[in-house]
């Protein structure tokens, strides 16, 4: 084989190459407890579509602008990051959270620095 294969060299995780389920409806990406204590916002940086914003304790990835690329995800130091369907069993509550958050009466805003 002549050289690396393509997909060991992509920063995209390598799920990512493979089928997703219920591909009719994308599934966002979603942000957890883990990035309460935390917002580093490495995984603002490399979103292609500025689609991370920021709240007053963390950060929120709005479900409806994210296109699922998963650039995020190996950014975060925390693990604050999932795939919808990936997001651990105890905090599911986060996916209905990143949804709401956006339809309150103060939504987060652009991230700082
Ligand atoms: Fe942005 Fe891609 Fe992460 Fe969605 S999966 S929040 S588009 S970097």
């Amino acid at each position: 084989m002549l050289g690396t294969p393509l997909i060991l060299d992509s920063p995209v995780p390598w799920h990512n190459f493979l089928p997703r389920p219920n591909t009719a409806e994308l599934m966002p990406y979603v942000i957890t407890e883990a990035c309460k204590s935390t917002k580093d916002k490495s995984c603002v940086d490399v979103c292609p579509v500025d689609c991370i914003y920021e709240g007053p304790d963390m950060l929120y990835i709005h479900p409806d602008e994210c296109i699922d690329c998963g650039a995020c995800e190996p950014e975060c130091p925390v693990t604050a990051i999932f795939p919808e369907e990936d997001v651990p069993a105890a905090q599911k509550e986060y996916i209905q959270l990143n949804r709401a958050v956006f339809k309150s009466e103060n939504p987060p805003g652009r991230p700082t620095r």
